[in-house]
């Protein structure tokens, strides 16, 4: 692939020759007419808007005219050109938002058929050049002359003394921390549709997996995403005495062979051919459970699916690299997910890791696990299932329960306040909550959308069956009711609308699971006994010590993809199965007694998601943070209120106003501990 070469164009180049002269010019020309006191903040805004400006946006006598003019060189202007950005931002976020969701309700909602053209609508993004078209009209360049572009570090180190004026001028600022070329971003929208297509059509079926005997351990038609469904496979075969732990290791060594791209490409969603994954061995079907006939012997073969894989991943790599001269403060793929997306140091995400990873608890909890399987572990435990909350209610009796109460979303709709009422929030301020929550009935299964203006309200999207909402919908609706809940202070209550939401998405997940977590008292029913809460948590920490290790792996090979730009995918293949056998004889061998296994290698976000995954176990640690945090506090609903209000700043600045502490993973480890002591496990 000679065309998709990583870049190599330095920020230098794209500017244009005169630019350094005209800056020094422009910086003592402001400084005489504005004094001593703004020089500082006039070389910054000078030099932040040279950053961004090309040859296009005008000559040396423009950029000279824009500066002189658009600098607020005062308080007073400053604060004027502050109010202003914030007001009128607000609308075009809120309004854009509003179109967005008008245009989705058709596919949202429960309508009827959705037609083509539907579709059309909801796929439209209306705000999609908002950013470019702030750079051609100079909106951008104005905010960058005036307001401060900041990296983490500063963020971090200053942040906690910042006023939240100061905050809020930050996030202003960070809109246009980047002006990415639109073919740029094109690039990027295209390798991450292709790497997802190619894993959306990653399917083995199952039942044409044959043993050594020739024998078929799973039913016909099964037909298995990679990874998903594999591993939830797994997971379910557990409940399986008899042939459970067969199925287990043959979809280990399924797994196996994608990772090592040893697998035949001839058995990739192919139901034509019979394959046996310890052997490699390929033959036409011998039975059929598809339309698709089976292959000719002539036409079969086990030549290996050629690394297409890892030329996938490679793809995005290339093209997401192609941005990183347009973003200077944050140079990298990898800064841009942990420096601006996520705003916690990849350092300190490698250590939060590598404490779960190399917690004294693992071989405890493992141990445990070891017991009740009653036998050694085996690599696939890492999606061990066994713990598992016990249920006082059947889901019948449920299911009756919620009918019985909800019939219509009209019915949830009104009872909104008596719900928040008995999750500890004050009469008026449930009230006042509910005022800012509409309830459509759902197409799905049901999703949150906040409202993004203040004169706007959030939505709940919930799933009412013709006779009544189920149990199940009633679970989901109070998860996104917490979203709601949270968006609807986050906005509103917020003193900035600069600064609304919260951190990243882990943030609002764990603040929306704590009320998920208290539904069953909503319906007035007890709530879940401290065994089964323990469930519960060696659950969560077993995932969390799983998703560690894959997370590892995702970080360890993006920057092997930076450090090797021109490696062929074969090269990136064998790299990528070096690093998961590295991560997993560190963390993993000690607990499993194996070494060299590769499955942490598995994950297919880590093929077309760019770094995703180190979101999962960060959003693990939250969640027990904010949970343990509204145990000690007792009552929920004023907890939330204050933790909300804080609004998008750092993680670790909103997790020591909710808490005392920064992100980490203390919370998750103790409460395992505990956990371990409630089931009668570890020592
Ligand atoms: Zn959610």
């Amino acid at each position: 692939m000679p065309s998709a070469t990583a870049s190599s164009i330095s920020t230098a180049a794209i500017s244009p020759p005169w630019m350094k002269d005209a800056v020094t010019k422009m910086e003592q020309e402001l400084g005489a007419k504005y004094g001593r006191s703004q020089q500082a903040r006039v070389n910054k805004g000078v030099q932040q808007v040279a950053e961004f400006w090309r040859a296009g946006d005008g000559d040396a006598a423009a950029f000279e005219e824009f500066v002189r003019s658009n600098f607020a060189g005062d308080q007073a202007a400053l604060d004027s050109l502050f109010n202003r950005y914030e007001h009128l931002l607000e609308q075009l976020d809120g309004h854009m938002h509003e179109i967005n969701r008008e245009f989705r309700n058709q596919m949202d909602l429960d309508l009827g058929p959705v037609l083509p053209y539907d579709e059309l609508f909801g796929g439209y993004d209306p705000s999609a050049h908002v950013i470019d078209d702030f750079f051609q009209n100079k909106l951008a360049f104005i905010a960058l002359l005036n307001f401060p572009l900041t990296t983490l570090e500063e963020r971090l180190q200053n942040g906690p003394s910042w006023t939240r004026r100061q905050w809020a001028e930050v996030r202003l600022a960070e809109r246009f921390s980047k002006r990415i070329p639109a073919d740029v971003n094109l690039g990027i929208f295209q390798a991450e549709a292709e790497s997802g297509q190619y894993i959306a059509e990653y399917n083995i079926w199952m039942h044409h997996l044959v043993d050594d005997k020739g024998q078929r351990l799973f039913p016909p038609k099964m037909r298995l995403l990679s990874h998903w469904n594999l591993r939830d496979e797994i997971k379910s075969d557990y409940a399986d005495t008899k042939n459970g732990l067969t199925g287990q290791r043959m979809i280990q060594q399924v797994m196996e062979r994608i990772v090592t791209q040893t697998i035949p490409a001839m058995v990739i969603n192919n139901p034509a051919v019979d394959w046996n994954p310890f052997t490699n061995e390929v033959r036409p079907a011998a039975v059929s459970d598809s339309d698709v006939p089976p292959a000719t012997a002539q036409k079969v073969s086990n030549a290996r699916e050629p690394d297409t894989r890892y030329a996938m991943l490679q793809r995005t790599f290339y093209a997401s690299a192609k941005a990183d001269p347009y973003s200077p403060t944050a140079p990298t793929m990898i800064a841009r997910r942990f420096d601006e997306d996520r705003e916690i140091p990849e350092a300190k995400v490698k250590a939060m890791l590598e404490q779960v990873l190399t917690s004294p608890l693992v071989p405890q909890v493992a141990k445990l696990i070891q017991s009740r399987l009653g036998r050694p572990l085996e690599p696939f435990d890492i999606w061990y299932n066994g713990f598992r909350p016990g249920n006082q209610y059947s889901e019948a009796q449920l299911d009756a329960i919620v009918a019985k109460r909800f019939p219509t979303a009209e019915a949830y709709q009104k009872d909104i306040p008596n719900i928040l009422m008995k999750l500890g929030f004050a009469p008026d301020r449930a009230q006042y909550v509910a005022d800012h929550i509409v309830v459509d009935p759902a197409r799905g299964s049901g999703h949150a959308m906040g409202a993004n203006m203040r004169s706007a309200k959030a939505h709940l999207r919930t799933r009412v069956e013709k006779n009544g909402m189920n149990y199940k919908g009633f679970n989901i609706a109070v998860h996104e009711m917490g979203h709601n809940v949270e968006q609807t202070f986050s906005l509103n209550d917020v003193d900035h609308t600069l600064l609304q939401g919260v951190p990243n998405t882990a943030f609002t997940e764990a603040l929306a699971m704590v009320l998920q977590g208290h539904d069953l008292e909503i319906l007035g029913l007890q709530a879940p006994d401290a065994k089964s809460e323990a469930e519960k948590t060696l659950n969560e920490f077993w995932s969390t010590y799983e998703i560690s290790g894959v997370a590892m792996v995702d970080m360890a090979v993006w920057h092997w993809m930076y450090d090797h730009p021109q490696a062929t995918p074969k090269q990136l293949n064998d790299a990528t199965v070096q690093i998961s056998k590295d991560i997993w004889n560190r963390y993993y061998a000690p607990v499993f007694q194996q070494k060299d296994v590769v499955l942490l290698g598995i994950y297919s976000h880590m093929i077309d998601s760019f770094m995703y995954l180190p979101d999962y176990p960060i959003g693990h640690m939250i969640a027990f943070q904010v949970e343990e945090q509204m145990k000690k506090a007792g009552a929920i609903g004023p907890e939330f209120e204050r933790m909300t209000k804080m609004g998008d700043v750092t993680p670790d600045l909103w997790m020591v106003n909710a808490t005392g502490k920064p992100v980490g993973p203390e919370a998750l480890l103790t409460a395992t501990q505990k956990a371990l002591a409630a089931v009668g496990g570890g020592s």
